[in-house]
């Protein structure tokens, strides 16, 4: 991560007495040193792109996901992109997602050359609503995409139900739901394609990458090979001692192969993936035990039928009860010296979405009041019992000075 140098760090005397001395970043992973050493043998070997060890990682996340076919990807974009091209989704075509997501999951669809199609979000989970769902459904629509928001499951019997009713595809966006779990099925097993996002901020990261799990061989099929030029062999095949092999070049693909060097990152952080899930669920217990009685609204609990993956833990700001805004909020944390984030303004907030599809804050209301009062607290594995207490101090400041 790029550390933030604050001005008062520049002059030792300038600087104010904030909550947290160091500044502290907001997702900063959790490495350590089995993956520095496993980067080190990529470097050692010579073996750095596509390689042994993006298939071992493959190989353990689908162990993980308990699921049929993998393929690993140089990012989550790409793994959202190829699912869409893999699904047969062109241009003509509707795909219906969330108006509460990053902006990559609206994107893939565009790229695909499709029309998206928002949805507002729940209020309370900020994943997709199912019954505005069914309201925008017409003859083009081929395709459902749910972003398991924050961790949380969406309600995937309602929306696997009406997918089959209306003959719909659904790429699963699970960029932040690595380990959630619903009906204690995994998801991104739900669907014909689930997607997922190592990037540097995620619950398990390989600096960027990705991975597809699909449900049938031909699909997975399909994405590796557009995502490496739309060869028809495994190129890293070509170099090995069984001799040369000509590769065919079947389709205009793409370059979204996954390096061994981001893979030998991944394995091990799979390895610690449940460990680094029980620190989180800790993370969230002792922030909901100091922050219940402030008057902010903390991130929903997850209902018992499903299993929250933790990825984000939200606070939502109303400037009626606490005196300031959201803005103002993010700004006084910083000087506090706490990062924070902000998960998400609501896409149709974006000129690019608002002037090219016409879409309008308004009619997505829950995904604009999110977007414009949450924050998002630094929620690492990585951070210590003094971390937290710094973070709770600063917002208990910021609220009662205000
Ligand atoms: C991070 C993220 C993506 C994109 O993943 P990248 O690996 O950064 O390309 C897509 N959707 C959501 C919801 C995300 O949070």
């Amino acid at each position: 991560m790029i550390p933030i140098l604050e001005i008062g760090e520049l002059h030792q005397t300038d600087k104010p007495v904030r909550a947290k001395e160091n500044f502290l970043v907001f997702g900063s992973p959790d490495i350590g040193e089995p993956e520095i050493k496993e980067v080190v043998d990529s470097l050692r070997t010579g073996w750095l792109g596509t390689g042994p060890k993006v298939q071992q990682f493959e190989r353990d996340f689908l162990a993980y996901k308990q699921a049929d076919h993998a393929v690993a990807v140089n990012s989550g974009t790409a793994a959202l992109h190829l699912s869409m091209l893999a699904a047969g989704i062109s241009k003509g075509d509707e795909v219906i997602t969330t108006a509460m997501t990053f902006c990559a999951t609206v994107n893939a669809i565009i790229h695909s050359g499709a029309t998206p199609v928002l949805v507002d979000c729940d209020p309370i989970s900020c994943c997709i609503d199912p019954d505005s769902i069914l309201e925008k459904i017409t003859h083009r629509t081929k395709a459902i995409l749910p972003v398991h928001f924050g961790g949380h499951a969406c309600d995937m019997d309602r929306i696997m139900k009406i997918a089959r009713e209306h003959n719909l595809k659904i790429i699963e966006d699970c960029a932040h739901a690595i380990e959630t779990k619903y009906n204690g099925k995994h998801v991104g097993t739900f669907g014909d394609f689930g997607c997922f996002s190592f990037y540097a901020t995620k619950n398990v990261v390989t600096g960027e990458g990705g991975m597809v799990l699909t449900k049938n061989k031909e699909d997975a099929d399909k994405i590796k090979i557009l995502a490496l030029h739309g060869m028809s062999d495994d190129a890293w095949a070509r170099f090995t001692d069984d001799g040369y092999k000509h590769y065919q070049v079947t389709q205009a693909g793409y370059k979204y192969n996954m390096m061994d060097l981001q893979a030998a990152i991944g394995i091990h952080q799979l390895k610690k993936i449940d460990r680094n899930w029980i620190k989180r669920c800790e993370i969230w217990q002792y922030y909901v035990d100091e922050l219940r009685h402030l008057p902010i609204q903390l991130c929903s609990d997850t209902p018992y039928y499903t299993r929250n993956g933790h990825h984000l833990f939200t606070i939502l700001i109303d400037s009626e009860k606490v005196g300031i805004t959201r803005d103002q909020f993010l700004s006084k944390m910083n000087l506090e010296g706490i990062g924070t984030g902000v998960h998400y303004r609501s896409i149709p907030s974006h000129p690019y979405y608002n002037e090219t599809y016409g879409w309008d804050e308004a009619q997505y209301p829950n995904s604009f009041m999110i977007g414009q009062q949450t924050i998002s607290l630094p929620f690492s594995s990585k951070l210590t019992e003094d971390d937290l207490n710094d973070v709770i101090r600063a917002i208990k400041k910021i609220i009662n000075n205000v």
